[in-house]
Order: structure tokens, then C-alpha cells, then sequence
């Protein structure tokens, strides 16, 4: 019986980054607040709550204080206001998130009718609508398009989406418009772990993927295990079930970019307890088959 990890998983580049400046940050200040979850897990907004870093949904409950800004960005007029407002803005947005936006306005600029491959609701996709005043069509995928056509449609996706999509986007839009201009804003942390989780799928009779239950891309993550295999999405070890466990041999463990290594290690012990295994590890970089980016 064996528990094996997919070798990219849990935090990404810009979650470690945006975790890291608001840990220095709350070092030299006190009472410090992000505008919404600096990620999208629970059990890390909560310690960094015991850290002074507290979070707030909207500018009007700022009153004055330090802003971290998430690693998924906010709107364009959040963050003028901010400044307006004289307010001290701790920026921990993804520099690949950052990049979207730049791309989107320019796009915009030069006259595109931006198409945004996203989730309407997500917040990096609201973010990125405001760097093209608003003025950008949202689908998820191919079959939302119909019948439009288009005379010059700019292309970009919301950074944790599947290549695979925006390929079938582009498929459909090529004898629908006049020009087509593309650019691949999918983040490389996204297509690895979904690369390695892909691969882990195939080789085990059941996976655990292990996020935030709104998280997008722990989400697409699940999506993309149920292709091959029974799939469990969990978000800590309290919610694991001996039964699934049940003449089962190859287990799978995989995690979302926004994922703490401590809760990955904690389901790692719980489900090694659940099938008899004698193994216990208190650093994800030796659970099987992990290896850091
Ligand atoms: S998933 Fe990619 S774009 Fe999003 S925070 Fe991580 S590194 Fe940045």
C-alpha cells in the first residue's frame, strides 16, 4: 500500500510571495489588513490572524490602516482609491497576475474586444474586467460562444485555467473573426501541477486533493482527477473517511497552489493511519514523490 504525493504540489510561487510579504510586513506593524482572503484557504487567513493580519471585504472597512493587496489582485479603482485615500498599499499580487492586467489594458488600448477565458465571479477575473473598463466577454469555455462573430478579438484567461480550454477558444474563434490575437496568460505553476497530477492519477486507484473549497484551480484539480480516477476533495484530515481507503493499494495525494505544506502533511499521516502504514512525517518534503519548485 503506498501514498504518494504529485511531485508539484501545494503552494505556488505567488502564494509563497504574498504569504511571505505580509508575514515581513506584520514584523514592523501592527494591525495590518488584507483586502479579502490573501489566499483562498481558511486555515492560513487564520494564522495569519494570530499574526495581527486580519481581513476585510471591502475599502470602507479600512479605516486608515496598512493594505495588503492579494496575490489575485484587486480592481484597478480599489486601488486608486486606495491611493486617493492616502492609504499605505502592501502589494503581494502575482507578478503573472499582474502581467494579465497589463495585457488586458493593452489590449483594450489597441482596440481589441477582450475575451476573458475565466469564472465570471472569480476575483482575479473581476480585477482584470476593470483594467478593460469593464468592457470584456467572459466564457468559460467554447460552447459559450454560439454563433458571435468578431471583426479583432484580443484572447487572455484567467491565470488558473487548463490550456486545453483556451486551445478549444481559440479553435472556435479563428473562422469567426477578422483578427485573433492570443497571449497564453495561463500560469506555468498551474499547468506543472496539473501536469504531475495528472500523471499521479493515472497510476492510483483513488486520489485526495486537498484545498480550499472555493479555490479554482483545487477545483480544476478534482476536475481533472475524476477523469481517471474515484476522487476525493477535502480541505483538511477531519473530513478523510477510513472507508475510502478500502481495497484500495494506490493512493494519490495532491494539493492547490494555495494549499499550506501543514495541512498536506496532516492528511499525508491521517491516511498512512487509515490503511495500517507505519508512516509518519512532519515535513512535506518527505512525503513520496514531492519535490519542491
Ligand atoms: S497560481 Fe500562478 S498566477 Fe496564481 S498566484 Fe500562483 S504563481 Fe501566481
Amino acid at each position: 500500500m503506498t501514498v504518494k504525493i504529485a511531485r508539484n504540489s501545494g503552494f505556488c510561487f505567488g502564494v509563497k510571495r504574498a504569504i511571505k510579504i505580509a508575514l515581513d510586513a506584520a514584523k514592523n506593524k501592527k494591525d495590518i489588513v488584507t483586502l479579502g482572503p490573501i489566499i483562498h484557504n481558511h486555515q492560513m487567513v487564520t494564522k495569519l490572524e494570530n499574526e495581527g493580519i486580519y481581513k476585510v471585504d471591502k475599502p470602507a472597512e479600512i479605516n486608515g490602516r496598512p493594505t495588503i493587496i492579494r496575490s489575485h489582485g484587486v480592481e484597478k479603482e480599489i486601488m486608486d482609491l486606495l491611493e486617493k485615500n492616502g492609504i499605505e498599499i502592501i502589494n503581494a499580487t502575482c507578478p503573472y497576475v499582474s502581467k494579465t492586467q497589463q495585457v488586458a489594458k493593452e489590449l483594450h488600448e489597441k482596440g481589441f474586444q477582450v475575451l476573458i477565458m475565466g469564472d465570471q465571479d472569480h476575483p482575479e477575473v473581476i480585477a482584470l474586467r476593470s483594467y478593460v473598463e469593464g468592457d470584456a466577454i467572459v466564457v468559460n469555455n467554447a460552447s459559450e460562444l454560439l454563433n458571435k462573430k468578431f471583426k479583432k478579438i484580443g484572447v487572455i484567461s484567467q491565470t488558473t485555467k487548463h490550456i486545453n480550454d483556451l486551445e478549444e477558444i481559440v479553435k472556435v474563434l479563428v473562422s469567426r473573426c477578422e483578427e485573433l490575437y492570443v497571449v497564453n496568460t495561463i500560469c506555468n505553476a498551474t499547468a506543472v501541477r496539473q501536469n504531475s497530477t495528472t500523471n499521479l492519477a493515472k497510476e492510483s486507484d483513488l486520489m485526495i486533493v486537498i484545498g480550499g473549497k472555493n479555490s479554482s484551480n483545487t477545483k480544476m484539480l478534482a476536475k481533472i482527477c475524476r477523469k481517471f480516477v474515484e476522487t476525493y476533495h477535502i480541505e483538511t484530515e477531519s473530513e478523510i473517511d477510513e472507508k475510502w481507503f478500502k481495497a484500495k493499494k494506490n493512493i494519490g495525494i495532491t494539493a492547490g497552489a494555495s494549499t499550506p505544506d501543514w495541512v498536506i502533511v496532516e492528511v499525508f499521516n491521517k491516511i498512512n493511519k487509515c490503511m495500517g502504514n507505519n508512516i509518519e512525517v512532519d515535513d512535506i518534503n518527505d512525503i513520496p514523490g514531492f519535490k519542491e519548485e
